[in-house]
């Protein structure tokens, strides 16, 4: 039986975009669950537009995201001998020819039989040049292409797409390709055939964008004598006007690494990407990493484009509402020493971390990583809307200062009274600074939603999070009396 390889060939020309990563995902999945292997291949014949940058973030964002290779990363151009051995072997055996037809005449040629209403396909001029003729328009140095000579026939050639069922064509209809430029250099349609046969690659996932290639290569396996690889095409990733996503049109928003930077988890993300073209055939929407790999298949993958949903312009969505969805779900559920973990990287980053918190204070940091989570979408609300926790150089936020503070100019009297109240405690417990709060709120005559609400604000910075007197508690005694105390500076100075 052939061994199951896949390969992901990434050209590095740009960062890892969300339709190359789910490509990558797909292969993964697909290597996982069958027992295969999986390759990653850099195919960087393209060395003008090739980077080193583009390099480093593919691989830095397949890390990201936990998908793994058994093999490479192998680089296209070092392999460049093969390519040409493959070109120089296909003339060898009169499966090319070299043609000598210049630019002008083939434009002339397709202006006529436009006109004249013909096939516009190469008309095999050079099929006919003899072997000397071959050699005195090279002695002149006359440039030439090597062009693949399909061949003859009137039948169907075609494949068994896995997505899409049956593709094919007659063979009359392929015109002569080039398969080496004038310039000596292997087109990116032969290398990429010649790498796979190399790599022995017996499955190939990647977009229906290079389904025009694909009879064409089918040729190439035929004529180099190497076994057809299953071909599964994928749909591509459209934005909501259905157009191509890419970085020129939409910016950072879909690139992995926006995500990686912008608090995402990496399996919550690998979540959101399968079901951007695959699902089971139900509304199930999450899976662990072991569930996803027993319910993948590639008959399940759809047909038509997906549709990624980033809204740019909402501020409460910055992306993708089902990414931030999916994102939170694994958040809020995860076991609390890995979100720790996770956070404590945030943390670090921010000078927030304390190294207590996984010593005596580990406790306390878990405790309180699970009271706040339940609101947040991504790792980085730990450092923004949960900063109070961590540190005291924390914002106060617009809505809550109009509405909770500078509404309620007494607050300014009243909370250095309840600050002291709170540091003769004795016991700061949940109970008695509930107590103490709605005492002083009968005594003034207000009601206790005013102390309540004004105390979230200068405690937290927040409109809204858990229980106000469990955020005390959390907080501390210490830092609550010093941050009632603090009030003033929330108002204008007079
Ligand atoms: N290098 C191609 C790309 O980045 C992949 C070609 C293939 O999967 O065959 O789009």
């Amino acid at each position: 039986m052939t061994e199951t390889r896949l390969r992901f060939p990434p050209s590095p020309t740009g960062y890892l975009h969300i339709g190359g990563a789910r490509t990558a995902l797909y292969n993964w999945l697909y290597a996982k669950k069958n027992g295969g292997k999986l390759i990653l291949r850099i195919e960087d014949t393209d060395t003008e537009r090739s980077t080193k940058e583009s390099i480093q973030g593919i691989v830095d964002g397949l890390e990201w995201l936990g998908i793994d290779f058994d093999e490479g990363p192998y680089f296209q151009t070092d392999f460049s001998s093969d390519h040409k051995a493959a070109a120089e072997k296909l003339l060898k055996e009169g499966k090319a020819y070299k043609c000598f037809c210049t630019k002008e005449t083939l434009d002339a040629k397709r202006e006529a039989a436009l006109a004249a209403k013909q096939a516009l396909g190469y008309d095999r001029t050079c099929t006919n040049l003899s072997t000397e003729e071959v050699a005195q328009k090279e002695a002149e140095g006359i440039p030439y292409v090597i062009r693949f000579k399909v061949p003859d026939g009137d039948r169907m050639i075609g494949y068994d797409d896995k997505i899409l069922g049956r593709i094919q064509c007659n063979i009359k209809e392929i015109d002569d390709f080039v398969i080496v430029r004038s310039n000596g250099l292997p087109l990116y349609l032969l290398c990429n055939v010649v790498d796979d046969i190399r790599d022995r690659i017996s499955h190939i996932i990647r977009g229906q964008d290079h389904m025009t290639n694909t009879i064409r290569q089918i040729l190439l396996y035929e004529a180099l004598g190497a076994p057809v690889p299953v071909f599964a095409h994928m749909p591509l990733t459209l934005d909501t006007k259905k157009a191509k996503i890419s970085k020129r049109s939409h910016g950072e928003i879909v690139a992995v690494q926006f995500y990686r930077d912008h608090g995402f988890l990496p399996w919550a993300f690998n979540n959101f990407l399968v079901l951007l073209g695959w699902s089971e055939g139900n509304d199930r929407e999450i899976y662990s990493k072991e569930e996803l790999i027993e319910a993948f298949t590639l008959e399940r993958i759809n047909k038509s484009s997906s549709i990624f949903n980033f809204k740019k312009d909402d501020p409460k969505f910055f992306t993708d509402p089902k990414a931030i969805s999916i994102n939170e779900h694994y958040l809020r559920s995860m076991d609390i020493r890995e979100l720790g973990t996770l956070v404590k990287s945030e943390l670090q980053a921010e000078g927030l971390w304390d190294d207590a918190y996984e010593g005596d204070k580990a406790d306390w940091y878990h405790n309180t990583l699970d009271m706040i989570r339940d609101r947040f979408h991504t790792l980085k609300d730990f450092t923004s809307l949960g900063r109070a926790y961590f540190g005291d150089d924390f914002s106060v936020e617009e809505k809550p200062l109009k509405k909770n503070i500078l509404k309620h100019e007494g607050l300014k009297e009243w909370f250095p009274i309840l600050a002291d109240r709170y540091e003769q405690l004795s016991d700061f417990s949940l109970e008695e600074a509930e107590r103490v709060a709605r005492e002083l709120a009968t005594e003034l005559d207000i009601k206790p939603g005013i102390i309540i609400n004004g105390m979230r604000t200068v405690v937290t910075g927040q409109l809204a999070g858990p229980s106000m007197f469990d955020i005390l508690m959390a907080i501390g005694k210490e830092k609550v009396v010093q941050r009632l105390r603090n009030i003033e500076k929330l108002y204008p100075a007079e």
